[in-house]
């Protein structure tokens, strides 16, 4: 047996779930994110449940959590029976791990529990749940979920009394629980208009519609090399097809992908999830599939390509790649959302105000969010410069007031300019090449406006060298301009001469 100590939060909400049953709540729900370490917690107060003589049922909808619940009760020292299709009954125990559709199968059989405890109980309200709490009035309820709300209106409080709150999120980033993440959102936005609304959550096949685009295939694909090049991500897609259209779209630019599905025969989907695990897979395609307690190994990135309204879905998929990799500290988890989930949900640290409430308020958090243009990161919306690639955040009002200043300091600028020029006149002459070289200077022109208009000036070989010297041209220059410098001065001459002897004769 592998010794387990709680962390000091994890003390506190066995604290907080004690307290509220020994207030008379009979029912409670006990909120923690993924990573608080929900089924140690649990565990625990099965522990302390069982040996004070007691019998406790811990309920849950899939069998992977099962199969994990059951190594964690082991770690825990727990011996503890497993009711749920394929494995033979222990009833004696005083502990049983239940899968919900075979526990509601076998209510008779199964002795009534002092304590139950339902996993992800965001789906109590299902009838299968319903059955089960009925068919145990007197036992005390701990629910435990990370998103304490239901789908379509209806509120956890029609089953729970009173509610404790583990963690935050950003607890368990700063405690190494989780892993520091980056949240993008690429794409300008995806038109959902088009798409129906059933049961609170977008209608599947209009959504397909939408997310089949060419154009957005392609983004996805562009947008994990230039955010994630490389590193492992899952793929949420709308359903089937369009997880095998991106896989593809991966594969035809070079990427190793792989479509999966609930269909995908048992032991093929054994060997992508190794190969995935392994990095011969870079990314995997699927819907839903690698959702909820599903085990996939460890990943970098996430892709979200299917909007949801969801926001326990939500919060599965985008947290997914938050798990920390022992074998690198320095794990920041890339999370690319081509379908604007953030605009509903806010990011995966977003404090949500939960409620027990009978109508609770539409919208339970209050932190608008943009995107960035540059490169999409999703930042609070008042920021002014994206934290990744410095681009600056500016109003059309704001430009304005940029430009008035930007103009004003530019006049600034030209006039200190003019009076530099006027005193480095003073050392220079203002037919020397140094003094056009300074107006060059301040006016942006180019060299060879300088070289033009000091050779005006020069009157022998020397004038030239100089001009070349300071232009930085070479000798020949010098000697070919001073031959034709000399040409014009002569020529200019004769006809000095010509006039004077012109007027000479006219006076
Ligand atoms: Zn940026």
């Amino acid at each position: 047996m592998e010794e387990i100590f709680l962390r000091p939060y994890q003390e506190q909400f066995i604290v907080d779930v004690r307290s509220e049953f020994s207030k008379n709540h009979r029912r409670v729900v006990g909120v923690a994110p993924c990573g608080a370490g929900k089924t140690i917690m649990t565990g625990w107060m099965v522990r302390e449940v069982e040996r004070r003589g007691k019998r406790t049922i811990f309920f849950v909808h899939r069998h992977e959590l099962i199969k994990q619940t059951s190594e964690t009760f082991e770690q825990l020292g727990i011996p503890h029976g497993i009711i749920s299709a394929g494995y033979k009954m222990q009833l004696d125990l005083p502990v049983q791990i239940a899968s919900v559709q075979t526990l509601a199968k076998r209510l008779e059989k199964v002795p009534a529990p002092d304590f139950l405890i339902c996993d992800e109980c965001h789906h109590i309200l299902a009838d299968t749940y319903r059955k089960i709490l009925d068919a145990y009035p007197k036992a005390f309820l701990l629910g435990v979920t990370a998103t304490p709300q239901r789908m379509g209106g209806i509120n956890l409080g029609d089953v729970f009394s009173s509610m404790v709150e583990g963690p935050s999120v950003d607890e368990l980033i700063k405690l190494g629980n989780l892993t520091a993440f980056k949240y993008f959102s690429p794409s300008e936005g995806i038109d959902l208009s088009s798409v129906r609304v059933k049961f609170g959550e977008f209608v599947n096949s209009d959504l397909a519609k939408v997310m089949e685009n060419k154009k957005i295939i392609g983004n996805i694909v562009e947008n994990y090399k230039r955010l994630a090049n490389g590193k492992s991500a899952i793929c949420y897609c709308v359903n089937v097809k369009h997880s095998k259209i991106v896989a593809e779209a991966f594969q035809n630019a070079g990427i190793s992908a792989a479509h999966c599905d609930g269909e995908t025969p048992k032991q093929t989907r054994a060997r992508l999830v190794e190969n995935f695990r392994v990095g011969k897979i870079k990314v995997l395609c699927n819907a839903e599939l690698f959702s909820e307690g599903f085990d996939v190994p460890n990943m970098q990135a996430v892709i979200l390509a299917r909007p949801t309204k969801s926001l326990t879905l939500y919060i599965q998929q985008a947290m997914r790649p938050m798990r920390p990799d022992p074998d690198d500290p320095e794990k920041i988890a890339i999370i690319i959302d081509h379908v604007q989930n953030y605009s509903r949900f806010g990011l995966p640290n977003t404090v949500h105000a939960w409620s027990l409430a009978p109508n609770p308020p539409k919208k339970n958090f209050e932190a608008p969010m943009k995107s960035c243009k540059e490169c999409g990161l999703v930042v609070p919306l008042a920021t002014q410069i994206c934290p990744d690639c410095r681009y600056e955040f500016i109003t059309e009002e704001e430009k304005d007031e940029r430009l008035i200043e930007h103009e004003g300091i530019l006049t600034r600028i030209e006039k200190e300019a003019d009076e530099l020029i006027q005193r480095r006149r003073i050392s220079h002459a203002l037919t020397s090449p140094e003094y056009f070289m300074e107006i060059a200077k301040t006016k942006n022109y180019q060299v060879g406006w300088v070289a033009y208009k000091a050779l005006e000036h020069a009157t022998s070989y020397e004038d030239c060298l100089h001009i070349a010297d300071v232009c930085g041209y070479k000798k020949g220059w010098a000697y070919y301009n001073w031959r034709e410098r000399e040409k014009k001065i002569s020529s200019e001459r004769t006809r000095q001469r010509t006039t004077e002897k012109f007027s000479r004769i006219t006076l």
